[in-house]
């Protein structure tokens, strides 16, 4: 069996890896992170990127249980959980857990804060903007 290379180790300053991670990560994850869009059934209408099955122990017992996926229209992140028993479909001892999309996770060691993400998202949305970057610049020069 062929054996897997190991990665080279990535010898650059920590923030010169954080900077080219937040550089390149995409509009659509960024924006996420200011909030993703989860489905939010209505009672009686047709559900989408939303299911709720029946959910059985491996043993096959059932005690009322249901797994509650839904998945963000706007960037594919999973979110699932498990109800608790007879009804109690939104326990507080139950939590949602993610299955992100590949690129959306920060890489391990990385340790980029929340507010970073939420930095270069508005860092964009000045930049697209010709008038809003110009207001912004000039602000900037009186305050000098
Ligand atoms: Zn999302």
């Amino acid at each position: 069996m062929a054996r897997r290379k190991k990665a080279p180790i990535d010898m650059r300053p920590i923030e010169v890896r954080r900077k080219e991670w937040i550089d390149k990560y995409p509009d659509k994850f960024l924006i996420c992170r200011q909030g993703h869009d989860f489905p939010k059934p209505f009672p009686g209408r047709r559900m989408t990127n939303t299911s709720i099955v029946p959910w059985f122990y491996d043993d096959g017992r059932r005690e009322g249980e249901v797994l509650i996926t839904q998945k963000c229209k706007h960037c594919g992140r999973v979110r699932w959980r498990i109800s608790g028993p007879r009804g109690m479909y939104y326990s507080e001892a139950t939590k949602w857990n993610y299955d992100d999309p590949k690129g959306y996770a920060t890489p391990p060691g990385l340790g980029i804060p929340r507010s970073a993400y939420g930095d270069e998202y508005w860092r964009r949305i000045i930049d697209a903007d010709p008038d809003l970057t110009q207001e912004v610049e000039a602000r900037e020069e009186e305050e000098q």
